[in-house]
Protein backbone atom coordinates (compact mmCIF):
# COMPACT_ATOMS: atom_id res chain seq x y z
CA UNK A 1 0.00 0.00 0.00
CA UNK A 2 3.10 2.50 0.83
CA UNK A 3 4.52 1.71 -2.66
CA UNK A 4 1.16 2.65 -4.56
CA UNK A 5 1.28 5.94 -2.64
CA UNK A 6 4.45 6.65 -4.47
CA UNK A 7 7.73 8.40 -3.06
CA UNK A 8 6.12 11.54 -1.24
CA UNK A 9 3.49 9.32 0.07
CA UNK A 10 6.06 6.67 0.81
CA UNK A 11 7.68 8.98 3.40
CA UNK A 12 4.81 10.32 5.01
CA UNK A 13 3.55 6.84 5.22
CA UNK A 14 7.05 5.39 6.71
CA UNK A 15 7.56 8.03 9.20
CA UNK A 16 3.91 7.84 10.91
CA UNK A 17 4.35 4.03 10.69
CA UNK A 18 7.48 4.45 12.83
CA UNK A 19 5.27 4.89 15.81
CA UNK A 20 2.44 1.74 15.05
CA UNK A 21 5.47 -0.53 14.39
CA UNK A 22 7.46 0.59 17.72
CA UNK A 23 3.39 0.27 19.25
CA UNK A 24 3.17 -3.21 17.83
CA UNK A 25 6.84 -4.52 19.02
CA UNK A 26 6.56 -3.28 22.71
CA UNK A 27 2.46 -5.40 22.51
CA UNK A 28 4.76 -8.06 21.24
CA UNK A 29 6.96 -8.28 24.20
CA UNK A 30 4.27 -7.83 26.44
CA UNK A 31 2.46 -10.63 24.92
CA UNK A 32 5.48 -12.91 24.88
CA UNK A 33 5.81 -12.04 28.40
CA UNK A 34 2.31 -12.48 28.97
CA UNK A 35 2.51 -16.73 27.66
CA UNK A 36 5.81 -17.13 29.02
CA UNK A 37 5.15 -16.33 32.77
CA UNK A 38 1.19 -17.55 32.12
CA UNK A 39 -0.33 -14.12 33.60
CA UNK A 40 -2.84 -11.91 32.49
CA UNK A 41 -4.46 -13.83 29.41
CA UNK A 42 -8.12 -15.00 30.40
CA UNK A 43 -10.79 -17.10 28.62
CA UNK A 44 -14.07 -14.77 28.61
CA UNK A 45 -17.54 -17.10 27.71
CA UNK A 46 -20.87 -15.30 26.36
CA UNK A 47 -23.85 -17.14 26.50
CA UNK A 48 -25.48 -18.05 22.50
CA UNK A 49 -29.23 -18.70 22.67
CA UNK A 50 -31.53 -20.44 21.17
CA UNK A 51 -33.89 -19.10 18.92
CA UNK A 52 -36.08 -17.37 21.65
CA UNK A 53 -33.54 -16.46 23.60
CA UNK A 54 -34.68 -17.76 26.79
CA UNK A 55 -32.56 -20.83 26.92
CA UNK A 56 -28.57 -20.84 26.87
CA UNK A 57 -27.58 -23.85 24.26
CA UNK A 58 -23.63 -23.04 24.41
CA UNK A 59 -20.71 -20.67 25.15
CA UNK A 60 -18.66 -18.85 22.75
CA UNK A 61 -14.54 -18.57 23.84
CA UNK A 62 -13.40 -15.20 23.99
CA UNK A 63 -9.88 -14.00 24.65
CA UNK A 64 -9.05 -11.25 27.35
CA UNK A 65 -6.03 -9.92 28.02
CA UNK A 66 -5.40 -8.05 31.18
CA UNK A 67 -2.44 -5.58 30.19
CA UNK A 68 0.38 -5.14 32.82
CA UNK A 69 -0.46 -0.96 31.42
CA UNK A 70 -2.80 -0.63 28.97
CA UNK A 71 -5.67 -2.53 31.12
CA UNK A 72 -8.07 -5.23 29.76
CA UNK A 73 -7.43 -5.29 25.96
CA UNK A 74 -9.86 -6.86 23.75
CA UNK A 75 -8.93 -9.27 20.51
CA UNK A 76 -8.51 -6.36 18.65
CA UNK A 77 -5.70 -5.08 20.41
CA UNK A 78 -3.58 -7.74 19.76
CA UNK A 79 -5.29 -10.78 17.92
CA UNK A 80 -3.36 -9.63 14.02
CA UNK A 81 -0.19 -8.89 16.27
CA UNK A 82 0.03 -12.73 17.61
CA UNK A 83 -0.86 -13.56 14.36
CA UNK A 84 1.91 -11.21 12.46
CA UNK A 85 4.74 -13.14 14.83
CA UNK A 86 3.56 -16.21 14.80
CA UNK A 87 2.13 -16.24 19.03
CA UNK A 88 -1.16 -17.25 17.92
CA UNK A 89 -0.58 -20.67 17.96
CA UNK A 90 0.25 -20.19 21.64
CA UNK A 91 -2.96 -18.24 22.12
CA UNK A 92 -4.83 -20.90 20.33
CA UNK A 93 -3.75 -23.73 22.66
CA UNK A 94 -4.52 -21.73 25.52
CA UNK A 95 -8.10 -20.82 24.53
CA UNK A 96 -8.63 -24.53 23.72
CA UNK A 97 -7.42 -25.94 26.92
CA UNK A 98 -9.33 -23.84 28.44
CA UNK A 99 -12.47 -24.10 26.49
CA UNK A 100 -12.38 -28.22 27.12
CA UNK A 101 -12.15 -27.45 31.00
CA UNK A 102 -15.40 -25.59 30.84
CA UNK A 103 -17.08 -28.21 28.19
CA UNK A 104 -16.40 -30.65 30.66
CA UNK A 105 -17.53 -28.58 33.78
CA UNK A 106 -21.00 -27.54 31.31
CA UNK A 107 -21.62 -31.27 29.42
CA UNK A 108 -24.85 -29.85 28.09
CA UNK A 109 -23.57 -26.91 26.16
CA UNK A 110 -21.46 -26.64 23.34
CA UNK A 111 -18.54 -24.68 23.24
CA UNK A 112 -17.32 -22.23 20.41
CA UNK A 113 -13.56 -21.63 19.51
CA UNK A 114 -12.44 -19.04 17.26
CA UNK A 115 -9.53 -19.95 14.85
CA UNK A 116 -7.46 -17.60 13.04
CA UNK A 117 -6.68 -18.76 9.46
CA UNK A 118 -2.85 -18.47 10.46
CA UNK A 119 -3.43 -21.50 12.62
CA UNK A 120 -4.42 -23.51 9.92
CA UNK A 121 -1.22 -21.94 8.16
CA UNK A 122 1.48 -23.01 10.04
CA UNK A 123 1.37 -26.10 11.74
CA UNK A 124 -0.84 -29.50 11.52
CA UNK A 125 -3.73 -27.81 13.37
CA UNK A 126 -6.01 -30.55 12.97
CA UNK A 127 -4.07 -33.06 14.42
CA UNK A 128 -2.87 -30.32 16.93
CA UNK A 129 -6.87 -29.19 18.08
CA UNK A 130 -7.69 -33.09 18.34
CA UNK A 131 -4.78 -34.43 20.66
CA UNK A 132 -5.59 -31.24 22.73
CA UNK A 133 -9.61 -32.11 23.24
CA UNK A 134 -8.69 -36.02 23.45
CA UNK A 135 -5.96 -35.11 26.09
CA UNK A 136 -8.39 -33.27 28.17
CA UNK A 137 -11.03 -35.87 28.08
CA UNK A 138 -13.80 -33.46 26.50
CA UNK A 139 -15.83 -34.63 23.24
CA UNK A 140 -15.39 -33.29 20.12
CA UNK A 141 -18.92 -33.22 19.08
CA UNK A 142 -19.21 -30.36 22.26
CA UNK A 143 -16.59 -28.28 20.59
CA UNK A 144 -17.63 -26.11 17.98
CA UNK A 145 -14.68 -24.24 15.37
CA UNK A 146 -15.35 -20.98 14.48
CA UNK A 147 -13.72 -19.48 10.94
CA UNK A 148 -14.27 -16.54 8.81
CA UNK A 149 -14.78 -16.76 5.50
CA UNK A 150 -11.54 -15.20 4.47
CA UNK A 151 -9.99 -18.89 5.70
CA UNK A 152 -12.18 -20.26 3.01
CA UNK A 153 -10.56 -17.99 -0.05
CA UNK A 154 -7.20 -19.77 0.71
CA UNK A 155 -8.42 -22.13 -1.44
CA UNK A 156 -5.46 -24.30 -0.63
CA UNK A 157 -6.04 -28.18 0.03
CA UNK A 158 -4.61 -27.97 3.24
CA UNK A 159 -7.77 -25.44 4.93
CA UNK A 160 -10.18 -28.47 2.97
CA UNK A 161 -7.90 -30.78 4.30
CA UNK A 162 -7.99 -29.30 8.16
CA UNK A 163 -11.67 -28.78 8.32
CA UNK A 164 -12.69 -32.18 6.48
CA UNK A 165 -10.50 -34.12 9.33
CA UNK A 166 -11.90 -31.80 12.22
CA UNK A 167 -14.92 -32.36 10.96
CA UNK A 168 -14.54 -36.28 10.89
CA UNK A 169 -13.17 -36.11 14.40
CA UNK A 170 -16.54 -34.78 15.42
CA UNK A 171 -15.98 -30.88 15.68
CA UNK A 172 -18.59 -28.46 14.10
CA UNK A 173 -17.61 -25.95 11.57
CA UNK A 174 -19.18 -22.34 12.01
CA UNK A 175 -18.30 -19.85 9.31
CA UNK A 176 -18.22 -16.39 12.03
CA UNK A 177 -18.55 -13.06 10.39
CA UNK A 178 -20.50 -13.92 7.64
CA UNK A 179 -21.94 -11.47 5.07
CA UNK A 180 -18.81 -9.21 5.78
CA UNK A 181 -15.96 -10.93 3.74
CA UNK A 182 -15.91 -11.82 -0.14
CA UNK A 183 -18.87 -14.23 0.39
CA UNK A 184 -18.64 -16.29 -2.34
CA UNK A 185 -21.69 -18.86 -2.24
CA UNK A 186 -19.72 -21.71 -4.01
CA UNK A 187 -16.79 -21.67 -0.81
CA UNK A 188 -20.03 -22.87 0.90
CA UNK A 189 -20.48 -25.99 -0.90
CA UNK A 190 -16.75 -26.01 -1.73
CA UNK A 191 -16.03 -26.79 2.50
CA UNK A 192 -18.64 -28.35 4.64
CA UNK A 193 -19.31 -26.21 7.48
CA UNK A 194 -22.59 -26.81 9.96
CA UNK A 195 -23.52 -23.39 10.94
CA UNK A 196 -23.17 -19.70 9.32
CA UNK A 197 -23.26 -17.16 12.36
CA UNK A 198 -24.68 -13.74 10.48
CA UNK A 199 -22.17 -10.66 11.04
CA UNK A 200 -23.31 -8.18 13.47
CA UNK A 201 -23.43 -5.29 11.26
CA UNK A 202 -26.29 -6.73 10.38
CA UNK A 203 -28.40 -6.77 13.04
CA UNK A 204 -27.28 -3.38 13.91
CA UNK A 205 -28.67 -2.28 11.24
CA UNK A 206 -32.29 -3.95 11.07
CA UNK A 207 -35.26 -1.18 11.57
CA UNK A 208 -32.08 1.16 10.07
CA UNK A 209 -31.92 0.05 6.29
CA UNK A 210 -34.46 -2.49 4.67
CA UNK A 211 -32.02 -4.61 3.08
CA UNK A 212 -30.04 -5.83 6.38
CA UNK A 213 -33.81 -7.62 7.01
CA UNK A 214 -33.69 -8.46 3.53
CA UNK A 215 -29.95 -9.87 3.96
CA UNK A 216 -30.88 -11.77 6.97
CA UNK A 217 -34.14 -13.06 5.61
CA UNK A 218 -32.04 -15.10 2.24
CA UNK A 219 -29.21 -16.10 4.64
CA UNK A 220 -31.31 -17.98 6.79
CA UNK A 221 -33.08 -19.38 3.68
CA UNK A 222 -29.51 -19.74 1.75
CA UNK A 223 -28.54 -21.57 5.65
CA UNK A 224 -31.35 -23.91 5.68
CA UNK A 225 -31.71 -24.75 2.16
CA UNK A 226 -28.36 -25.95 2.84
CA UNK A 227 -29.06 -28.23 5.71
CA UNK A 228 -27.00 -25.31 7.96
CA UNK A 229 -28.02 -23.92 11.08
CA UNK A 230 -28.10 -19.72 11.39
CA UNK A 231 -27.06 -17.81 14.18
CA UNK A 232 -27.18 -13.86 14.37
CA UNK A 233 -23.99 -12.05 16.39
CA UNK A 234 -25.17 -8.88 17.99
CA UNK A 235 -28.75 -9.13 19.20
CA UNK A 236 -29.02 -5.86 21.51
CA UNK A 237 -32.26 -4.77 21.38
CA UNK A 238 -36.00 -7.22 21.88
CA UNK A 239 -36.92 -5.58 18.84
CA UNK A 240 -34.11 -7.25 16.80
CA UNK A 241 -34.83 -10.61 19.35
CA UNK A 242 -38.24 -10.79 17.77
CA UNK A 243 -36.98 -10.40 14.24
CA UNK A 244 -34.34 -12.70 14.30
CA UNK A 245 -36.69 -15.19 15.84
CA UNK A 246 -39.26 -14.96 12.92
CA UNK A 247 -36.90 -14.88 10.36
CA UNK A 248 -36.15 -18.16 11.66
CA UNK A 249 -32.89 -18.03 13.15
CA UNK A 250 -31.78 -20.96 15.51
CA UNK A 251 -29.34 -19.33 17.82
CA UNK A 252 -29.24 -15.84 18.98
CA UNK A 253 -26.45 -14.24 20.81
CA UNK A 254 -25.48 -10.68 21.75
CA UNK A 255 -25.71 -8.07 24.79
CA UNK A 256 -28.80 -8.18 25.00
CA UNK A 257 -28.80 -11.73 26.71
CA UNK A 258 -25.41 -11.41 28.13
CA UNK A 259 -21.36 -9.87 27.58
CA UNK A 260 -18.72 -12.31 27.94
CA UNK A 261 -17.94 -13.11 31.10
CA UNK A 262 -15.12 -15.01 33.02
CA UNK A 263 -15.34 -18.85 33.56
CA UNK A 264 -16.23 -18.38 37.38
CA UNK A 265 -19.36 -16.20 36.78
CA UNK A 266 -20.82 -18.91 34.44
CA UNK A 267 -22.89 -20.31 37.25
CA UNK A 268 -24.56 -17.23 38.28
CA UNK A 269 -25.19 -15.71 35.02
CA UNK A 270 -26.92 -19.06 33.64
CA UNK A 271 -28.57 -19.20 36.72
CA UNK A 272 -29.87 -15.86 35.64
CA UNK A 273 -30.58 -16.40 32.24
CA UNK A 274 -32.99 -19.50 33.97
CA UNK A 275 -34.73 -17.35 35.82
CA UNK A 276 -35.85 -14.76 33.14
CA UNK A 277 -36.78 -17.31 31.21
P1 LIG B 1 -16.22 -12.78 16.94
O1 LIG B 1 -15.74 -14.19 16.98
O2 LIG B 1 -17.16 -12.41 15.88
O3 LIG B 1 -16.82 -12.54 18.40
C1 LIG B 1 -17.93 -11.70 18.65
C2 LIG B 1 -17.46 -10.36 19.16
O4 LIG B 1 -18.60 -9.50 19.26
C3 LIG B 1 -16.86 -10.40 20.55
O5 LIG B 1 -15.91 -9.34 20.63
C4 LIG B 1 -18.06 -10.09 21.44
O6 LIG B 1 -17.71 -9.58 22.70
C5 LIG B 1 -18.75 -9.07 20.60
N1 LIG B 1 -20.20 -9.01 20.86
C6 LIG B 1 -21.01 -10.01 21.25
N2 LIG B 1 -22.28 -9.60 21.36
C7 LIG B 1 -22.28 -8.29 21.04
C8 LIG B 1 -23.31 -7.28 20.98
O7 LIG B 1 -24.48 -7.52 21.23
N3 LIG B 1 -22.93 -6.03 20.59
C9 LIG B 1 -21.64 -5.74 20.30
N4 LIG B 1 -21.35 -4.48 19.95
N5 LIG B 1 -20.63 -6.66 20.35
C10 LIG B 1 -20.96 -7.92 20.71
P2 LIG B 1 -14.44 -9.57 21.17
O8 LIG B 1 -14.44 -10.51 22.33
O9 LIG B 1 -13.82 -8.23 21.32
O10 LIG B 1 -13.74 -10.35 19.97
C11 LIG B 1 -13.50 -9.75 18.74
C12 LIG B 1 -12.98 -10.74 17.75
O11 LIG B 1 -11.70 -11.21 18.12
C13 LIG B 1 -13.84 -12.01 17.66
O12 LIG B 1 -14.96 -11.77 16.85
C14 LIG B 1 -12.86 -12.97 17.06
O13 LIG B 1 -12.78 -12.80 15.66
C15 LIG B 1 -11.56 -12.53 17.67
N6 LIG B 1 -11.24 -13.43 18.79
C16 LIG B 1 -11.69 -13.44 20.06
N7 LIG B 1 -11.17 -14.44 20.78
C17 LIG B 1 -10.35 -15.12 19.91
C18 LIG B 1 -9.51 -16.28 20.05
O14 LIG B 1 -9.43 -16.94 21.09
N8 LIG B 1 -8.81 -16.66 18.94
C19 LIG B 1 -8.90 -15.98 17.75
N9 LIG B 1 -8.17 -16.42 16.72
N10 LIG B 1 -9.67 -14.89 17.60
C20 LIG B 1 -10.39 -14.47 18.66
MG1 LIG C 1 -16.62 -15.93 16.81
MG1 LIG D 1 -18.45 -12.97 14.67
MG1 LIG E 1 -15.57 -10.86 14.47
Amino acid sequence: RAKAEGRDGFRFFDESMDESVKLRRGIEQDLRQAIQQGRGLSVHYQPQMDSSGTRVIGLEALLRWQHPTRGLLAPDAFISIAEETGLIGDLGRLVIRDACGVARDWPSLSIAVNLSPVQFRTRDLAAEVIDIVHSSGARPSQIELEVTESILLDDDDVVRTALTQLRAAGFRIALDDFGTGYSSLSYLSKFSVDKIKIDRSFTSRLGEATDAAAIIHAVVRLGHAMGLSVSAEGVETGEQRAFLESAGCNELQGFLFSAAVPAQSLKSVLREQQQAA
